[in-house]
């Protein structure tokens, strides 16, 4: 799964990618969280990409601020929102800035519930998360087993292993090599 500008999604089986029957699998980023959230570039309501994105920050900003928390980067973002970015964010919960901790905080547990289809469906061993807002990972990355144990059955939330790519930005541009090399691999 890769968190980026939207969210983007492999799905593995057996050592093989798995592209499904017309060549979508994968698309874990229109996985719905909230039935009448707002629309993904798709047009559909309420996908993860929507909350847990760098895109999608903002709307989970809202979704703070709903709670009634205060902060200076929530005050910062209210004052100048369009020109907010994840590294502000990032930066804010670095200084301990409690709304920008609760963000990312919402950020995993919307994650955790969206991961949460994906084990239901395939009962991987493992989901690996990269992207630039992985960046972010000490902040957001603990909030998701609790949330998606919420919504699976404990003896498999307790054996999914939930890292952080060790690839970092090159992973796009391996895996599109990959292809090429494990040709083979991704027929159906
Ligand atoms: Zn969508």
């Amino acid at each position: 799964m890769t968190l980026g500008s939207g969210i983007g999604g492999g799905v593995i089986l057996q050592g093989k990618l798995w592209r499904g029957y017309l060549g979508s699998a994968g698309e874990i980023g229109h996985i719905p969280v909230e039935p009448n959230g707002p629309f993904c570039g798709g047009g559909h309501q309420g996908c993860i990409e929507v909350f847990s994105s760098a895109v999608g920050l903002k709307n989970l900003i809202g979704r703070v601020l709903d709670e009634g928390v205060t902060s200076p980067f929530l005050s910062a973002f209210k004052e100048r929102s369009p020109t907010v970015t994840p590294k502000d964010a990032y930066e804010a919960a670095k200084q301990d800035d409690f709304g920008a901790r609760r963000l990312f905080e919402r950020f995993g547990e919307y994650l955790g519930i969206a991961l949460a289809s994906v084990v239901n469906v395939l009962n991987p061993p493992a989901i690996v998360i990269g992207g630039n807002i992985a960046n972010a990972w000490e902040f957001f990355a603990p909030s998701i087993l609790p949330s998606l144990k919420r919504h699976t059955f404990p003896y498999v939330a307790e054996r999914l292993k939930i890292r952080k790519a060790g690839l970092g930005e090159d992973a796009g541009i391996l895996g599109a090599a990959s292809l090429i090399f494990a040709k083979e691999a991704c027929l159906p």
